[in-house]
């Protein structure tokens, strides 16, 4: 099959991934076979292809976002059927035995795998996973437009529940990606008001279009104090406008896997019970809910999409903000 194959991090400007030949994976034991039909492009594969995230298989194929349709079951593999769609996410299987999976967060397991990171992803035309961690999916969006669904959707819904937010609350976004996106859909429809903090005039004006109620520059305060505050943007520097923006016992949820370090603040912005929580991955429940939300609603994703030996162009794209909404890669061959 045709993958895009990591040896070594590089920054994306030196093109890292090769687009090679390599053997279709083979199912084992409770794992299905994707025919992968697209895949997201996330900032976390950036953070996988450049390196911040330290190396952990090698080669490795990246990508999180798989979109596809079963065609082979492993051994003793019963839950989806030959043909059925499926998504495969970041979460690629837990220990469940761990206190944490024993405990209903399995985002957190001691010993977790990682689509794209610690095992193989989806910038291939076939990728494998445990069929307990496959999510079926229903066909309201083409595959391209599920794609960003799968992980900066389920990150964006995963961080708007821990921000507490209510109907007719307020909340910010700092940064106005595929996570974004996706987040404002569902924040509006429980009711509640977004303002957007974010660089560039796209994401500025996809904001607006997606109904913010105010639109700024990522360092811009917002004309009133806000209950919640999300930072999808892996910049560190914004934890202290993002708080000055909170009210009494606000909550700020850092969104990103990774983050630039955070400058030192005045304990003024933080006291009053104002708290800083990180988002890690997410439960298969978060899963669940969220995709059986975004059929409801229903969400709806602006994609760009590139062909598969492309993902070098994309993941350039990605970093240098000239993506409007999610980057999703073509794997059909
Ligand atoms: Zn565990
Ligand atoms: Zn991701």
């Amino acid at each position: 099959m045709k993958a895009c194959l990591l040896h070594s991090p590089a920054p994306v400007e030196t093109n890292p991934l090769d687009f090679a030949d390599v053997l279709v994976p083979e199912p084992r034991g409770g794992e299905v076979l994707v025919r992968v039909s697209a895949c997201g492009v996330c900032r976390t594969d950036l953070h996988v292809v450049e390196g911040e995230l330290p190396p952990r298989k090698s080669p490795v194929i990246p990508g999180h976002q798989v979109v596809g349709t079963v065609e082979k079951l492993g051994n003793g593999a019963h839950r989806h059927a030959i043909g059925d769609r499926v998504g495969i996410p970041w979460l690629h299987s837990t220990d469940q035995t761990c206190e944490y999976c024993r405990s209903g967060r399995e985002n957190l397991c001691d010993h977790p795998t990682f689509t794209g990171y610690t095992v193989d992803g989806g910038y291939a035309e076939y990728a494998v996973a445990p069929e307990d961690f496959v999510y079926p999916l229903n066909e309201s969006l083409s595959d391209p437009q599920v794609a960003p669904l799968l992980c900066a959707g389920i990150i964006g819904f995963r961080c708007l529940r821990l921000s507490g937010v209510k109907s007719g609350g307020r909340l910010a976004f700092y940064g106005f990606g595929a996570a974004a996106s996706v987040a404002i859909q569902v924040a509006r429809h429980w009711g509640a008001e977004v303002y957007a903090c974010t660089r560039g005039k796209n994401h500025q004006q996809l904001a607006s279009e997606l109904g913010a109620v105010w639109v700024g520059e990522a360092s811009d305060e917002p004309p009133v104090k806000l209950d919640a505050a999300i930072i999808f943007a892996p910049a560190g520097e914004l934890v202290p406008p993002a708080l000055k923006a909170l009210k009494k016992g606000g909550v700020l949820v850092l969104g990103g896997f990774h983050m630039s370090p955070i400058p030192s603040f005045d304990y003024d912005l933080l006291y009053q019970e104002r708290m800083i929580r990180s988002v890690a991955n997410n439960t298969r429940q978060d899963g669940e809910d969220f995709l059986r939300i975004a059929a409801e609603i229903p969400v709806r994703t602006q994609v760009q999409v590139y062909p598969l030996r492309d993902a070098n162009r994309a993941l350039n794209d990605l970093k240098s903000d000239r993506v409007n909404g999610a980057a999703v890669l073509d794997c059909r061959s």
